[in-house]
């Protein structure tokens, strides 16, 4: 027994010599927490298998889109049927029809939508589009909400309630990072100021219906119908970032949870099956702005691809083909979350635990977590040593406290009766650290 990264470590000091940091996306590279990542050698249903020969039990789930598990038979032979047949033509197909269908009957509201190859550039350019369409520029955003790295929307907030946004980066224009406002998440007060000041001047807002990388933050109740009705008022649009929410929180993610129409959606993970894929879509209207109905430029070489078509129409259609798969989706995480509740006070822990459909998290703190600066009161050093036991009696969880758990529907009720066992001991060896500060 016990787990060893030798390999993994060997692999990691490697990919530096090549790859900065040794990782193409910067959360893998385990410096939230310390430690070397594993390198992950295949993936099957519910579990992760490493190069060293280690096993855990998956809940990042690719960052989300795995929602069926790894390597589902249904998503394996519409892509090996797919890749046989060519892997891009850069000319219509019909599955690129087949996915926007399935994508419109979950989510009515988009009329139209647009397949793009990533969740960021489903935001950039629904961005270009609503800027083109209220002939404004401002746009809205919350801290602590994330919507992928491109300039517009990596700004961070600067002093104050609500601010003019300043670069979240070096390299970030602070001319582009000051056209949009950063406001508090979960406090409609903050957005009507905002609205009060600029609010003739802002193209749209952009949110997280249910924010997700700040761990998990659902909305308070009323508050997404709030941010619908001043932007409504103001004639800016709403643009929903429903990325990571779409297809987990429910089918039709948050909009068909809380009953909120938005004007204009972003999609991705889920919809992808686990290839890389975005879309943006919404009211008829505004999507006809975008080239070639048109005047708004926004094109993609790769874009529909038949291999993500395909591995998002398997997806969704085996969501759909099990009328009781939300209900167990939910069922699981729920039954999880109340195990690791029930455990953390067993050891005498005060932690705040969110679930919604299929997502989940826990923030190492006493203090109630509704936004970023709450969920900033979280102790990154607790976590740490969660997440370390956990990796180590063979749980895989997303290597940083301000990230979203996953389930998924491979995960088994042994599984989660695993975890809850490991994080028993992981919860001791907080407790313990916490006796001995
Ligand atoms: C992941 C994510 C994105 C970015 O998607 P990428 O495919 O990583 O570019 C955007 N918005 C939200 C809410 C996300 O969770």
């Amino acid at each position: 027994m016990g787990y060893q990264f030798v390999k993994s470590a060997a692999a990691f000091a490697e990919a530096k010599e090549y790859i900065p940091g040794g990782v193409n996306s910067p959360v893998r590279s385990f410096r939230g927490v310390g430690g070397t990542p594993p390198f992950i050698a295949r993936a099957a249903g519910s579990r992760l298998y490493d190069i060293d020969g280690n096993e855990y039990i998956d809940y990042v789930g690719s960052w989300g889109p795995m929602i069926l598990g790894h390597a589902h038979p249904a998503v394996t032979a519409a892509l090996q049927k797919a890749v046989l047949q060519g892997t891009s033509y850069g000319a219509p197909t019909l599955l690129e029809t087949e996915l926007a269908q399935l994508i419109r009957l979950a989510f009515p509201s988009m009329e139209l939508v647009r397949m793009v190859n990533s969740g960021t550039e489903a935001t950039m350019s629904v961005l270009r589009l609503a800027r083109a369409y209220t002939k404004r520029s401002r746009i809205v955003k919350f801290v602590g909400c994330y919507h992928g790295h491109h300039d517009s929307l990596l700004v961070k907030a600067g002093s104050g309630a609500a601010t003019l946004g300043v670069p979240d980066s070096p390299g970030v224009p602070a001319s582009v990072a000051g056209g949009t406002i950063s406001v508090p998440y979960n406090d409609a007060d903050a957005l009507a100021q905002v609205f009060a000041q600029y609010g003739d001047d802002i193209a749209a807002v952009i949110i997280e219906p249910v924010a997700g990388n700040m761990g998990l933050v659902p909305p308070r109740e009323g508050y997404l119908q709030q941010v619908r009705d001043i932007t409504g008022s103001y004639g800016s649009l709403l643009i929903f970032d429903e990325v990571m929410c779409g297809f987990r929180v429910a089918y039709g993610g948050a909009q068909a949870l809380f009953g909120i129409k938005p004007d204009l959606t972003c999609l991705g993970k889920v919809i992808g099956g686990g290839l890389p894929v975005g879309a943006y879509g919404g009211r008829r209207d505004i999507m006809e702005h975008i080239a070639p109905a048109g005047p708004v430029y926004q094109a993609g070489t790769l874009s529909g691809n038949p291999l993500a078509m395909s591995a998002g129409i398997a997806t969704l259609r085996t969501l759909t083909a099990d009328p009781d798969m939300y209900r167990k989706l939910t069922g699981k995480t729920a039954a999880l979350a109340v195990g690791l509740r029930n455990q953390a006070e067993r050891y005498g822990l005060s932690l705040q635990f969110h679930q919604l459909g299929s997502m989940f998290g826990l923030f190492f703190t006493d203090q109630p977590v509704y936004d970023y600066d709450s969920a900033t009161t979280a102790d990154t050093e607790a976590f740490a040593i969660y997440f370390h036991t956990m990796l180590e009696n063979g749980i895989y969880l997303a290597p940083s406290q301000f990230e979203a758990g996953f389930m998924s529907a491979a995960h088994s009720e042994a599984d989660i009766a695993a975890t809850i066992a490991a994080s028993a001991k992981a919860f001791a060896k907080v407790a313990e650290r916490n006796r001995t500060k």
